[in-house]
């Protein structure tokens, strides 16, 4: 009986170790995710910086393609204004080179405002691509190793199934059977030992009479409650038997 729950132990650590390559064949690929949209993000954040300042640009160039037509047409009115014959005439023409000059000095606050707008997305874009290598360096320290982890979890826990197939075959089938139910159902957790007279797996008050045979170590020991194999851990049974 003795072989038999060590056994059993030895099963249950093997699980436990199958159990932690699963969460990590779940987890393993959202870091990698994570790690590829971050680069993803930093790239679009990136673009989207680089289109407002091409927006901002284009707008500066009709404004200064504006100035410049309003300018020449200054120039010309300015140059027709000593040819003019009538009073009335020269005030139009006045008047037409004035709004011109307006329209030049409003449009130039305007490129401006369009100064202070590109300064501002220069600056983001600089943000931007500071984070882009940030995350693309993550990226290249992280992916391989992550990737190569992945790739190894199905083989580690198809020889660790292994193992504990080999240590199961010296006990009875039924044992094995329910070992592997409980696996299946409860948690992962077949054998689960003596927390403080209460069961490991769910905390259920185990009786005295259960616990005396839990020191005897002469019968396979279910907790009432959940099913679950109870063991007493190693220390208890040597100090209390010894
Ligand atoms: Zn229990």
């Amino acid at each position: 009986m003795e072989d038999q729950l060590k056994t059993l132990e030895a099963m249950q650590v093997l699980d436990d170790k199958i159990g932690q390559y699963r969460l990590l064949q779940e987890e393993l690929p959202k870091q990698l995710n994570e790690i590829n949209e971050k680069v993803e993000q930093a790239t679009a954040d990136l673009l989207m910086g680089e289109t407002e300042k091409s927006e901002i640009n284009k707008k500066q160039r009709a404004i200064e393609s504006d100035i410049k037509t309003y300018q020449e047409q200054i120039k010309k009115y300015a140059g027709q204004l000593s040819e003019i014959k009538t009073n009335k005439e020269y005030k139009a023409l006045n008047s037409e080179i004035a709004y011109l000059k307006e329209k030049v000095s409003e449009v130039e606050s305007q490129l401006l405002l369009l100064m202070d707008s590109e300064n501002e997305v220069n600056a983001r874009i600089e943000q931007y691509k500071a984070a882009l290598a940030e995350a693309e360096a993550n990226k290249k320290a992280k992916e391989g190793d992550l990737k190569a982890q992945i790739s190894t979890l199905e083989a580690k826990i198809a020889s660790t199934r292994a193992e504990r197939n080999k240590l199961a075959v010296t006990l009875p089938v039924a044992l094995i059977k329910r070992y592997g139910n409980l696996i299946k159902n409860k948690d992962n957790q077949a054998v689960v030992y003596n927390r403080d007279g209460s069961c490991g797996g769910c905390g259920f008050v185990i009786r005295q009479q259960m616990r005396i045979e839990l020191q005897l170590r002469k019968k396979i020991v279910y907790c009432e409650n959940c099913g679950r194999i109870l063991i007493n851990p190693a220390s208890e049974s040597s100090n209390e038997s010894g």
